[in-house]
C-alpha cells in the first residue's frame, strides 16, 4: 500500500535536511508504529506525505498503491485514500465542525465518484460516530477546535479520520495530552476502523499508546532515518532502556 524509498528532504527556506533516507513499506490492513525522540523528523515525515509547502524532497519516493504521492496536490493525496491526524490540530474559526466534515465527506466522495450524502443519512452517521467518541452535539455546532480541549482537539481527529474512512491512515502523536479514558476512546475508535484493506502508521513518543492499538511492525526513528525495524517487542525495550541504547547500536 504505502511504499517510501531513500526519501531525501530537506527546508525549502533553509539548508537544513530532515529526512536522510528513510525507507519504509506498510502493507494493506498492517498496522506500523513510528517512535522516535524527539526533532528526529517524524512530523516532517507525515507533513510531506500529506503535502504540507514548505519542504523539498530532494532524494526518493513515496507512492500509495503505486502511484506517486509526492506528485499530487493535498487533496488529491485525500482523494487517494491518505488521512493525516495532526500532532497539533489546526482551530478553523467561523467554521463549523459539522459543515467542516461534511464538506470533506463529499469532497471525499465526489473524488470517487460517489453520491453525496443527504444531510439526513450525514446526521445519521456523523452522529453515531462522535457518540462513540464522546463528542457531544454541542462540539459538533462549534467551529473546528475552536474552544476545544487537548483531548477533545485528538477525539476530533479521529472523528474526522472515522468519517472519511482513508484507506491509509497516519496518526502524527495522537496520544500526546490524553489522559487514560480519552487514550481508550481514542483506541477504541482506531482499533474499530482496523480492517483489511486499511493500514495505519501510528507515531508516538511514547509506548503506552501501543498498548492498546497493537502494531504489527515498529520502527525507531531517529535523524531522518529509520534505524531500526521490530516487532511489538521493540517498544517495549525503548520504555524500558530509553532510546540510548537503541540508538548507539544503529551507529
Ligand atoms: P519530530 O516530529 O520527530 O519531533 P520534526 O519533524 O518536528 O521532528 O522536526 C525534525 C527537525 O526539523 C527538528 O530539528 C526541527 O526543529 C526541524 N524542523 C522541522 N520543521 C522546521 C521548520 N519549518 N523550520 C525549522 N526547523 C524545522
Ligand atoms: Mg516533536
Ligand atoms: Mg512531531
Amino acid at each position: 500500500m504505502l511504499k517510501i524509498d531513500n526519501l531525501h528532504v530537506k527546508l525549502e527556506e533553509e539548508d537544513k535536511q530532515i529526512l536522510k533516507g528513510l525507507s519504509l513499506e506498510i502493507p494493506a490492513g498492517q498496522v506500523h508504529a513510528i517512535m522516535g525522540p524527539n526533532g528526529s523528523g517524524k512530523s516532517t515525515l507525515s507533513y510531506v506525505l500529506s503535502g504540507r509547502d514548505g519542504y523539498e524532497v530532494t532524494e526518493g519516493s513515496a507512492t500509495l498503491d503505486g502511484e506517486s504521492l509526492l506528485d499530487m496536490e493535498p487533496e488529491e493525496r485525500a482523494a487517494a485514500g491518505l488521512f493525516l491526524a495532526f500532532q497539533y490540530p489546526v482551530e478553523i474559526p467561523g467554521v463549523g465542525n459539522m459543515t467542516f466534515l461534511r464538506t470533506a465527506v463529499n469532497a471525499q466522495r465526489k473524488a470517487r465518484g460517489e453520491e453525496e450524502l443527504s444531510s439526513g443519512d450525514f446526521l445519521k452517521v456523523v452522529r453515531a460516530k462522535a457518540a462513540e467518541l464522546q463528542i457531544s452535539p454541542e462540539m459538533l455546532k462549534r467551529p473546528v477546535n475552536v474552544g476545544f480541549s487537548g483531548g477533545e482537539k485528538k477525539r476530533n481527529e479521529i472523528l474526522q479520520m472515522a468519517m472519511l474512512e482513508p484507506r491509509m491512515c497516519i496518526m502524527d502523536e495522537t496520544d500526546s495530552g490524553l489522559d487514560v479514558d480519552a487514550m481508550r476512546l481514542v483506541s477504541d475508535g482506531v482499533n474499530a476502523l482496523r480492517s483489511p484493506d486499511r493500514s495505519f502508521l501510528v507515531i508516538t513518543h511514547y509506548q503506552r499508546l501501543l498498548n492498546h492499538i497493537q502494531p504489527d511492525v515498529v520502527h525507531i526513528m531517529a535523524n531522518g532515518r529509520i534505524v531500526k525495524t521490530g516487532g511489538p517487542e521493540l517498544a517495549l525495550q525503548v520504555e524500558e532502556e530509553g532510546y540510548g541504547d537503541l540508538l548507539a547500536e544503529a551507529r
